[in-house]
């Protein structure tokens, strides 16, 4: 953005790296109380330890986030482009997501058209758009699949990801990939996160050129789908 964003989204950065270092001290105090370095613990701290320990890492993921949106918006997030395999990417993050899928009951596919290798930044790629893509299907669904895939179309790279989960209305599928952007935010809804998921994807999408977008339906499911020029 202009130069009063940029000097705000420095000081984030600057910021959100200073916070960083404290709230890893103190999870790793946690975990190391949780594995008894400081003797036998009983179950009541076990539980007040470990509420610090979930936590802190919440709120260190958070702050990264925040550090990396800083980054993009300062113009100060350099991508590692290398030639990947797109179907490698797709691999990689179902794998990361068998666990997950596995909890909560749902069958978990993949889609994978072979083709040539893509310049791109394979990790950003694969950590921050696909995998988020896929944590928020598994969060949003119940029941069902979760999909995920890659083909060719015309000069772009297509992936997606499928869900058959609660879906989303109409009137937030482009508000969605606004930072802080949640569709439930009362108090009582049952899903965490730091509705900074999908500003991070669109951001790192954008950085390849490419673009996001989500066809849904309430009560049957959302594609979030994102393309990357071929030939970028
Ligand atoms: P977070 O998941 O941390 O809340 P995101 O930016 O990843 O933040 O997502 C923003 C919002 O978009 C979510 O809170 C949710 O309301 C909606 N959303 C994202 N993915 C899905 C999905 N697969 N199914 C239904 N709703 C979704």
């Amino acid at each position: 953005g202009g130069g009063g964003s940029r000097i705000k989204s420095e000081f984030l950065a600057n910021m959100s790296h200073e916070l960083r270092t404290p709230m890893n001290a103190i999870t790793n105090f946690a975990s190391m109380v949780l594995d008894g370095v400081c003797g036998d613990i009983s179950d009541d701290v076990r539980d007040v330890v470990g509420e610090i320990d979930d936590n802190g890492e919440r709120l260190l993921e958070l702050i990264n986030d925040v550090l990396d949106l800083s980054k993009i918006e300062a113009g100060a997030m350099q991508l590692e482009r290398a030639p990947c395999d797109p179907a490698a990417c797709v691999e990689n993050a179902a794998g990361a997501m068998e666990h997950g899928a596995r909890e909560k009951g749902l069958q978990l596919r993949t889609q994978i058209e072979e083709m040539p290798s893509l310049l791109a930044d394979e990790r950003r790629l694969t950590q921050h758009v696909l995998i988020n893509l896929a944590k928020n299907a598994i969060k949003f669904t119940e029941a069902g699949s979760v999909e995920i895939g890659v083909r060719r179309d015309e000069g772009d790279v297509l992936f997606w990801v499928r869900d058959t989960g609660i879906g989303i209305a109409e009137a937030d599928q482009e508000r969605i990939f606004e930072t802080f952007h949640q569709v439930d935010t009362s108090m009582t809804r049952q899903t965490e996160g730091t509705g900074l998921g999908l500003a991070i994807a669109r951001k790192f999408v954008e950085l390849h050129r490419g673009r996001i977008w989500v066809d849904s339906e309430e009560g049957v499911g959302s594609t979030f789908s994102f393309a990357i020029p071929a030939s970028t």
